[in-house]
């Protein structure tokens, strides 16, 4: 699809999306949706750049190409690929989103295989049937993991509202009803379908709330609650009044499924290893998105430091720029390690290294706060304090006077980069950034869980119990049983 088929497929939708307490009729033409719908128009005309073709689109075994970010990996050189296009996107559009379908597809290809196997369900070939959907038509999808999830000391169906976690509350011949609501979800309103995950591990009692599936944006009864794109209109962002994405709250008011869009409903004891299998590819995928992020920024505290007149290449600025390559290099070689080390799965997809995915996420997490102050220590107060448009206007010629920097009528690519920086490190859009890192994909706390899960823990026991009897001790093996 080019960028303009992408607006006219938005065009021919009609969700019910709200943004600032308003209906919006068109969300292909909704100023407060722009910055988004314009960041996902750019991943489909970046698809379509021959110089991009190897790193962007995907043979498909079947004849023709799909989108990359429409596609199942089968091999380590794919997730390479992957996890590269996810820095190029976003280092346009700071956040590409289109990764989000790739990821529930790898995951969801998976386990139903897993299910059809064990549980003698049909899901495989339905998500066959929408895979091939996604690829020929192009589609962009959100996905919906994330619960309200009221009490979260309470398993689903211990909330004092059962509709805290969207379940299903009535089977019918035409579909399976759902209510309930998903938070945070990237990307929904200008997307052409949503993709429902389970958000955690379930048990037997939980097992309404065990439900994966696609519906459409436009389906009835689904109502999109959003918060307006990256900095939409505002005249001193100039990243993100381009480019940003809005997450909003989906809310399923009995929204029917029909069957054959239906990928789990009550397998309780398969939504943690699906949620497992989905956070696996998609903090993969965050990897990527976040060193684009981390080129951007280090790019404009660079581009800062020399309009100050000052030299990147020793003293205090240049350990700055030491540690912003480590901090952003270290996570992605993370992701490029999870690629190699990957593996295949049931359904044949090729998945990353769930250690190192999750290590890697963690390491963002963390560090791009971090990343933001290093790189505001390098580029100056001015980034907080550099004048409004309206002001540099209304007294141009001071301005531009006293913002010169080093270079002698520089001041306004000077204000203009300290507005790059700022926009991405120190607005609501740097703070968006700052959050999306730390809790999108899972808290820290779940990385650090899934991460421990996966790793060989008892391997390591066993060698500290081989070479603590190296030694012999006193009394020689005290009975480790690792020594032989
Ligand atoms: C910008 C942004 C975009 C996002 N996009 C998407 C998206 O597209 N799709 C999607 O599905 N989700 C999305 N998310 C949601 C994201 O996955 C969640 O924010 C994340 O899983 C954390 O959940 P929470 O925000 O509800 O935090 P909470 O669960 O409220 O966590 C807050 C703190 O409480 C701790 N905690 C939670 N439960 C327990 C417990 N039982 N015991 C002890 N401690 C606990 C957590 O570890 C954390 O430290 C997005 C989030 C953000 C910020």
């Amino acid at each position: 699809m080019t960028a303009e088929g992408y607006r006219a497929s938005l065009r021919e939708l009609h969700p019910d999306v709200w943004v600032r307490g308003r209906r919006v009729p068109s969300v292909a033409d909704e100023p407060l949706l722009a910055p988004g719908v314009n960041a996902l128009a750019l991943t489909y005309e970046m698809a379509l750049r021959p110089e991009l073709a190897d790193t962007m689109l995907v043979e498909l075994p079947g004849g023709g190409l799909a989108n990359r970010m429409n596609a199942l990996d089968t091999s380590a050189d794919d997730l390479l690929r992957k996890l590269e296009a996810c820095r190029l996107l976003c280092r346009a559009t700071g956040c590409a989103q289109r990764y989000l379908t790739h990821d529930a597809l790898g995951a969801l290809a998976e386990i139903t295989s897993l299910a059809d196997a064990s549980l003698g369900t049909e899901y495989a070939g339905r998500l066959a049937v929408f895979a091939e959907r996604a690829a020929e038509r192009d589609l962009a999808c959100a996905v919906a993991m994330t619960d309200a999830r009221g009490d979260r000391s309470r398993r689903p169906h211990q909330q004092a509202d059962p509709d805290q976690y969207l379940r299903v509350v009535e089977r019918r011949p035409d579909g399976a009803v759902l209510r309930g609501a998903k938070v945070n979800i990237t990307g929904a309103p200008y997307c052409h379908e949503v993709i429902v995950l389970p958000t955690r591990a379930m048990t037997a009692e939980d097992g309404d709330y065990a439900v994966a599936c696609v519906v459409p944006i436009d389906a009835p009864g689904l109502r999109v609650i959003s918060r307006p794109a990256g900095r939409a209109g505002v005249r001193a962002a100039p990243f993100s009044a381009q480019y940003g994405q809005a997450t909003a709250m989906l809310v399923f008011d009995d929204v029917v499924v029909p069957w054959d869009r239906v990928l789990l409903c009550g397998e309780f004891s398969l939504a943690g290893r699906l949620a497992e299998a989905y956070a696996n590819h998609h903090r993969h995928s965050c990897i990527g998105c976040r060193a684009a992020l981390g080129d951007i920024v280090i790019g404009a505290a660079v581009e800062m430091a020399v309009a100050n007149g000052l030299s990147v290449e020793r003293g205090h600025l240049r350990g700055c720029l030491a540690q912003l390559i480590s901090i952003v290099e270290g996570f992605y070689a993370c992701g490029i390690a999870a690629s190699v080390r990957g593996r295949r799965t049931a359904g044949g997809c090729f998945v990353p290294d769930g250690v190192y995915s999750n290590i890697g996420k963690l390491m963002l997490a963390e560090q791009v706060p971090v990343m933001f102050r290093v790189a505001q220590e390098m580029a100056g107060g001015v980034v907080a304090t550099v004048p409004t448009p309206e002001d540099v206007e209304a007294g141009g010629e001071l301005v531009r006077r006293y913002l010169d920097g080093a270079v002698v009528g520089g001041a306004e690519h000077r204000v203009n980069v300290a507005r790059l920086m700022a926009d991405l490190t120190a607005s609501d859009e740097g703070g968006w950034y700052a959050l999306i890192s730390l809790h999108g994909g899972g808290s820290p706390e779940a990385l650090r869980a899934s991460a421990v899960r996966q790793y060989d823990v008892e391997g390591r026991r066993e060698l500290a119990r081989r070479l603590a009897c190296l030694g012999g001790g006193e009394g020689g093996c005290s009975g480790c049983g690792s020594c032989g």
